[in-house]
């Protein structure tokens, strides 16, 4: 009998599994194809040779905690406590599951904001606790009145993606303000804010929820080293909890991995002295302005892009055929891979619309649009 009788295999292997049986352009699962900063990659040859093949502390190599404090200070203005609030993880996808796994009960109920990331649900029903997943408007901003009116006394936790893959959305203040007047009302709700893509917006500021004060105490923040620093394989992140809620944290953490690999723990540390997150909105917005413009005379219809290096876009004018199936077709006929947005609804509700990532450089973006633009 399964566990998980409803989850499948997810839409991102699946297509970048068929992406490279047919050798068509992978721009389905999200990750650069791009070199990695050459420092990184010295930082992690000359570590090689070095003694950094132990285990960490449970909660991380300490000089990485240092420079996570630093790095959130330096960004957000708060002061996080690194004995107590800080951890390390493998990865933003080990970070939600521990954290879900550490406080979320039988019965209780997870909010999750559709169209949602595919990591929500799975940890939530192992839990024996019930996702109850709310739609986002059509522009895919949250819809707080709905939000509220899904909260119950069984409530446990809110599950926001900001900025939202897929849509590329970012919250605004207003809706921060939304969140804490819900909040105000059920003391009891947590929050986990996934902010994996916290480094790369546009036009528009991040808002993290480092810098919503009424929040700080029941919330949970993560985060990913894989999205900052292009290196997806690393499986590197963090999570910043409150102390009573990183003590449940971390006695889930030291049994289901205990410490993260260490030598890309030390390298990162290291690299932090050397690099600028601020410098990744930029990079990325001219990756999102010049795969725009190559695709502007196509017959795809781009939605806003506010963040995230996802662009969604509608292939309502070109066919009527679903977006799991158009994407197989894109594949086989066309040699280049999207993801179907209808997989991150739980009703799979079907917009016409796919999901392309542009985290490539720039011969792969010409020559996707190039294909793109022949449809
Ligand atoms: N959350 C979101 C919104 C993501 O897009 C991803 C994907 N990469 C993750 C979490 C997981 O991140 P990681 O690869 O660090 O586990
Ligand atoms: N986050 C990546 C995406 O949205 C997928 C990572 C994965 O395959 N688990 O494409």
């Amino acid at each position: 009998m399964s566990k998980l009788p409803h989850i499948s295999t997810s839409m991102f292997t699946v297509m970048s599994k068929m992406a490279a049986e047919h050798n068509a352009i992978n721009l389905s699962q999200g990750f650069p194809n791009f070199p990695v900063d050459e420092r990184l990659i010295n930082i992690v040859a000359k570590l090689a040779k070095e003694n950094v093949h132990q285990y960490t502390p449970m909660s991380g190599y300490p000089p990485l905690l240092s420079k996570i404090v630093t790095l959130v200070k330096k960004s957000y203005g708060r002061t996080l406590q690194a004995d107590t609030e800080l951890l390390i993880t493998a990865g933003a996808t080990q970070a939600i599951f521990t954290t879900i796994l550490a406080l979320v009960k039988t019965n209780d109920e997870v909010l999750i904001l559709d169209p949602s990331y595919d990591c929500y649900e799975a940890p939530v029903l192992l839990c024996n606790a019930n996702p109850v997943r709310v739609a986002l408007n059509d522009d895919y901003t949250p819809n707080w009145e709905i939000i509220e009116k899904a909260c119950t006394p069984k409530t446990k936790m809110i599950i926001i993606n900001n900025p939202h893959n897929p849509t590329g959305k970012i919250l605004k203040q207003s809706d921060f303000e939304s969140l804490e007047i819900l909040l105000g009302k059920y003391p009891d709700i947590l929050v986990l804010s996934d902010e994996v893509y916290e480094y790369i917006t546009f036009e528009q500021k991040h808002i993290s929820a480092h810098t919503r004060k009424k929040l700080l105490n029941r919330c949970v923040m993560i985060s990913s080293f894989g999205k900052s620093f292009h290196v997806t394989g690393w499986k590197v992140g963090y999570l910043v909890a409150p102390e009573y809620l990183m003590k449940e944290i971390k006695k889930v953490h030291q049994f289901l991995v205990f410490s993260v690999n260490s030598i890309c723990q030390v390298a990162i540390s290291d690299y932090l002295n050397l690099v600028s997150v601020d410098e990744i909105g930029k990079f990325y917005q001219e990756k999102r302005d010049y795969f725009r413009r190559l695709l502007k005379d196509s017959r795809f219809k781009l939605m806003p892009c506010e963040g995230t290096y996802f662009q969604v876009a509608s292939y309502a004018a070109i066919s009527n055929e679903n977006d799991v199936n158009f994407c197989k077709n894109l594949i086989v006929e066309h040699g280049v891979a999207a993801i179907p947005i209808s997989t991150f609804y739980a009703d799979g509700k079907d917009l016409k619309l796919i999901r392309f990532c542009f985290a490539k450089d720039n011969a792969t973006l010409e020559e996707a649009a190039k294909r793109l633009c022949a449809i």
